[in-house]
């Protein structure tokens, strides 16, 4: 009788060491979880750390694909982004938070951020067969586009023949979105990258590279350290094609429709807003280095422009936290 009560005496020691390991172990070395996926026309990755994390990377998933599809798609025909551009119409409590909210980085820029040239960008093609139009092509679409075409009232929008298009802020909206879902959740941090703009979540210090301009998709040349942020670059290598001897890229000026064309390779903007990261990576890539600055500045961003001699020009809330690794980049004094 004794022995049976010290048999079961054991195993319940035994049992409850098991959960103490068990939940020692759950601490120190939480769940990890990652994902890949395409969707916005780019490759999507999200890895977080904690409880929830598998449940996390699922809802990403999800949330992503909805985003696109449903939401900001040109492609999609249902999309409402699409049916606004067809048609017009009564915009969704997002959609409208998304416009005004781009609206206000389109004035900030004095037009620079334009996101109604989908025209123009459709007739060089990045995404498909990209090919330098005729100047006439140009000339006639520019004049059918920009957010001045636009009449916006309240929640009614018509874009009057002018193509909405969210290829500069899409990606960041996504991380917004992502971040809103991980805070409603356990875990202790998540690193999400949706093409150039990636959500850096969780209390800790995270070391990202900012990417060779004239290197694979791996390769960076700085490294940069910061607590919890939105970091998105916009790079002129990003969609590119070279015709007669001269490269033509993605990022337009509105008043020209032509590619950006002032020296910068890439502009790399952080913020605690995913839509601000991206929409304002692009809006200083337009403007270049001096404008950019202050218009980062002006949103209590931080900012990294690299130019075509490889020289680096950073916020001074930022500056320190580079490490420039590969030699033939420096400051610009
Ligand atoms: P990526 O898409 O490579 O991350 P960006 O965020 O800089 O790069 O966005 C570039 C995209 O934004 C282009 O492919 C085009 O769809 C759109 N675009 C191009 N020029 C402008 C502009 N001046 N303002 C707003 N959107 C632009
Ligand atoms: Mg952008």
């Amino acid at each position: 009788m004794l022995k049976k009560k010290k048999t079961i005496g054991i195993a319940f020691a035994a049992v409850f060491l098991f959960g103490i390991a068990l939940i020692l172990y759950s601490a120190f070395f939480p769940k990890e979880t990652t994902d890949e996926f395409f969707a916005m026309n780019t490759y999507i990755k999200s890895s977080a750390v904690g409880k929830d994390s598998a449940v996390a990377c699922e809802k990403i998933h999800t949330i992503v694909n909805s985003l696109d599809a449903d939401v900001l798609s040109r492609q999609n025909k249902n999309s409402e982004l699409a049916i606004i551009n067809s048609s017009g119409g009564k915009m969704s409590e997002k959609m409208r938070k998304y416009v005004y909210e781009m609206l206000e980085i389109y004035n900030s820029s004095n037009g620079a951020f334009d996101f109604a040239l989908g025209a123009v960008s459709d007739l060089w093609d990045f995404g498909n067969a990209p090919h330098l139009p005729d100047e006439a092509e140009i000339k006639q679409a520019l004049e059918g586009s920009g957010v001045n075409r636009l009449s916006i009232n309240g929640d009614e929008i018509s874009t009057n023949g002018a193509i909405i298009d969210f290829g500069a802020s899409g990606k960041g909206i996504a991380l917004d979105e992502a971040k809103e879902l991980l805070s409603s959740m356990k875990i202790k941090n998540a690193v999400i990258s949706v093409g150039g703009s990636i959500l850096l979540y969780g209390d800790k210090t995270f070391t990202v590279g900012i990417r060779n301009p004239e290197g694979s998709s791996g390769s960076y040349v700085m490294t940069v350290s910061t607590p919890a942020a939105c970091i998105s670059t916009s790079g002129s290598y990003e969609q590119s094609f070279e015709e007669g001897g001269r490269v033509y890229h993605h990022i337009l000026n509105p008043k020209t429709g032509y590619p950006v064309d002032n020296g910068l390779v890439s502009v790399t903007v952080l913020s605690d807003s995913g839509l601000l990261s991206d929409a304002l990576s692009t809006a200083c890539f337009v403007i270049g280095v001096e404008d950019g600055m202050r218009l980062a500045e002006k949103y209590g961003c931080e900012a990294v422009f690299i130019d075509s001699n490889k020289n680096v020009t950073a916020s001074k809330g930022i500056k320190n936290s580079l490490k420039i690794t590969d030699s033939s980049y420096s400051f610009a004094e």
